[in-house]
């Protein structure tokens, strides 16, 4: 038995946009991960099974190669290419589902035409404190990622019969890479439960394992490692450590999106290293990802010093500047916050 956690008067309102609408459209948070594009396509997959052929998912701009497998992602409208198709479908749409963001900041310049889209918009998600932008909010920072709660949501319309092997993968997916393959925020045992009923759905685990974790290239595997042996600095004193990569150096090791991923994680594997920073520089800005164990919180580190937030043990930010001032910046807010004192 599944306890029922979210509100029944929410279940129903957007039962009723589901029941009614004939186009939908879900949105979600830039620079997609596991669990936006995993809720994504899992609702995508739902409306579809249930029986309306107009649904579309659309994120601000490009996710990475290791989730290009996943059922759906080929029809993907990625905005920063399609921005007319994808204003089109918005402006078009009955209903609007907006899954994995609290704040329409976070889809960028997606926003604009998302806050203008007059269709009906329900917010799925688990990030603190979200803006007040949809007629339906299901808020529930308590779950350990919006997939989950995609799970959640179809049970409770009633509508288990139509969840497909394909929702089940993609609910697995996102379910699976926000919890760190269920090393953290994983505790709850209807987590299990829910797993169970995705594996009697069909899904393979471990074949979805191997697709997201274990499908890196040659040069992301030889950057891990000038990563960890030349740009890995510990600052054993505060609990700490931090890793830079430059332009130039993601250029040496031919950096494509998302070979970075689980680097910031790597650190915390030091006995005593609790906060672990990870400042890359992109285009634009320097991104700064954050993580900790027990009670450091990234999120008001990430939003006191680069303008970012997330969860208490997963967050980011970013920084306008040099990576050099960045570093600055974060040794500042080490001295200012010290991990040891959490
Ligand atoms: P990552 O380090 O994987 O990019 O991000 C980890 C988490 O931090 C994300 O799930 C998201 O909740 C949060 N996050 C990352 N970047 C930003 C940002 O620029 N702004 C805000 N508000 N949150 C971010
Ligand atoms: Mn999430």
């Amino acid at each position: 038995m599944i306890t029922k956690i979210i509100q029944e008067e929410l279940i129903q309102k957007a039962k009723k946009y589901v029941e009614k609408g004939d186009s939908f459209v879900i949105v979600t948070h830039v620079s997609p991960d596991g669990d936006a594009l995993g809720s994504s396509l899992g609702l995508y997959h739902f409306l579809t099974a249930y029986g309306k052929d107009n649904v579309s998912v659309i994120v601000p701009n490009a996710f990475p190669e290791f989730y290009r497998w996943m059922p759906g992602a080929k029809d993907i409208v990625v905005y920063e290419k399609y921005p007319d198709f994808a204003e089109q479908l918005l402006h078009e749409a009955d209903v609007i589902f907006c899954l994995d963001f609290n704040d329409p900041k976070r889809v960028e310049k997606l926003a604009g035409p998302l806050l203008a889209a007059d269709g009906r918009k329900v917010l799925i998600d688990h990030h603190l404190n979200p803006a007040d932008f949809c007629r339906v909010q299901m808020s529930y920072p308590e779950m350990s990622s919006t997939s989950e709660m995609i799970f959640r949501f179809i049970c409770r319309m009633g509508f288990f019969s139509l969840l497909n092997k394909e929702t089940a993968t993609c609910i697995y997916t996102g379910m699976m890479t926000d919890t760190g393959s269920f090393t953290y925020n994983s505790n709850k045992p209807e987590i299990y439960t829910i797993i169970s009923e995705l594996i009697k759905k069909g899904i393979d685990k471990d074949w979805i394992y191997r697709q997201v974790n274990q499908v890196y290239s040659e040069s992301r595997l030889r950057m891990m490692g000038y990563m960890l042996y030349e740009k890995m600095k510990v600052y054993p004193e505060l609990r700490t450590a931090l890793i830079t990569l430059s332009a130039e150096e993601l250029g040496r090791f031919h950096y494509r999106a998302g070979d970075t991923e689980g680097f910031v994680n790597m650190p915390l594997d030091i006995k005593d290293v609790e906060f672990s920073a990870f400042l890359r520089e992109d285009k634009d800005y320097i991104k700064i990802s954050l993580r900790s164990v027990g009670d450091f919180p990234c999120n008001t580190f990430a939003s006191t010093y680069f303008n970012g937030g997330g969860h208490k043990n997963a967050s980011g930010g970013e920084f306008h500047g040099t990576l050099a001032d960045a570093v600055a910046r974060f040794e500042q807010g080490l001295q200012e916050f010290n991990p040891k004192k959490f």
